[in-house]
This record gives C-alpha cells, sequence and structure tokens, in this order.
C-alpha cells in the first residue's frame, strides 16, 4: 500500500503530463491554423482573419487554463530559505519563467528568486 504523499505525488505527476499534452497540442494546433489563415489572406481576407482571431483568443484561455493547473499542482519552492508555497495566480501568471521554474518573490522571507516547482 502506497501512502497518501506517495499518492499525491504520482497524481501530480499525471496532472503535469495532461498540462504537458494539452500545451503542446494546443500549440501545434494554433501553428496549423494560422498556417492556414496565412493562405485564405489573399483569397478571403474576412475568412483569413476571423480563423486568426478566433485561434488566438482560444490558444490563450488555454495558456491561461493551464498557468491555472500549474499553479495549483504542488508547490513552489523558495531557492533562499526553502519555504514551499502556493502563490497567487497572478503572481504566477506575471513572473518569468523558465518551463516550471519561476522568478517570483518569496511569501515568507519576500527575497526574489527562481522558486522550483516541487510536488
Ligand atoms: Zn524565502
Amino acid at each position: 500500500m502506497k501512502n497518501e504523499k506517495e499518492h499525491n505525488k504520482e497524481h501530480n505527476k499525471e496532472l503535469f503530463m495532461v498540462e504537458a499534452v494539452i500545451g503542446v497540442a494546443a500549440t501545434i494546433l494554433v501553428v496549423f491554423v494560422v498556417a492556414v489563415s496565412a493562405l485564405l489572406m489573399s483569397e478571403r481576407p474576412v475568412t483569413g482573419v476571423g480563423l486568426l482571431v478566433v485561434s488566438i483568443v482560444a490558444f490563450i484561455i488555454i495558456c491561461l487554463a493551464l498557468t491555472k493547473m500549474e499553479q495549483i499542482v504542488g508547490y513552489y519552492e523558495c531557492a533562499e530559505c526553502h519555504y514551499k508555497n502556493v502563490p497567487k495566480y497572478r503572481t504566477v501568471l506575471w513572473s518569468m519563467h523558465f518551463g516550471r521554474t519561476r522568478y517570483m518573490p518569496c511569501a515568507k522571507c519576500h527575497k526574489w528568486s527562481w522558486q522550483k516547482k516541487v510536488l
């Protein structure tokens, strides 16, 4: 029998996998739709622009939802004091990042650091 902590960790890993798959699929789709709309521009400009706008809006919504998912799954660990916390959505959304490591202020020591995602 696995304990609850291990179970949660595995569950979170699965959620990250789902997030990555949705992210990659959405990116492929938006690249494809942008290419199609570019081809349509000369023949049917209204359809081309419409398709472009709709696909970009949909892509932004997907990105916002995936960021929400990243925010609530697991914790971010402060590089300075190692305090683990779940920051506000706004903080996560507007922070610089490489993958899931984000440059944010710590909720405990208030120092800015590259906070790693921990499950
Ligand atoms: Zn800290």
